[in-house]
């Protein structure tokens, strides 16, 4: 993901994902860019007025990415299509109940039992 994917991210997510508790649109200072890898971003939103937070999971998707190479240089390279998924405070608060008890064993936790 780079820098011009970011900023059509912020874009989208700007226009499209308010506010969950007063719909009040985001302002480019309220976006907090937590980590991206590959094609997917993870977005940290944080409401100046009512002081919500919002976690967004974004996976860009291109939807002629199997077109072959000769169609994408006729400049038919479309904009990236994102998909968002909302995190709830819930799962907020989920996150923060796991953090706190893990030790930072990551062998133990994606080893079987
Ligand atoms: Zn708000």
């Amino acid at each position: 993901m780079n820098y011009s994917d970011l900023k059509q991210i912020v874009h989208h997510l700007k226009k499209a994902v308010p506010c969950s508790n007063c719909k009040k649109k985001f302002e480019n200072e309220e976006f907090e860019v937590l980590s991206t890898f590959g094609n997917e971003g993870l977005f940290h939103l944080y409401c100046h007025k009512c002081r919500n937070q919002l976690l967004v999971h974004v996976a860009i998707v291109h939807p002629n990415q199997k077109k072959k190479p000769l169609e994408r240089e006729r400049g038919e390279f479309k904009k990236p299509h994102t998909q968002t998924q909302i995190i709830t405070p819930n799962e907020i608060l989920d996150m923060h109940i796991f953090l706190d008890r893990f030790n930072g064993d990551f062998k133990k936790l994606f080893t079987l039992p």
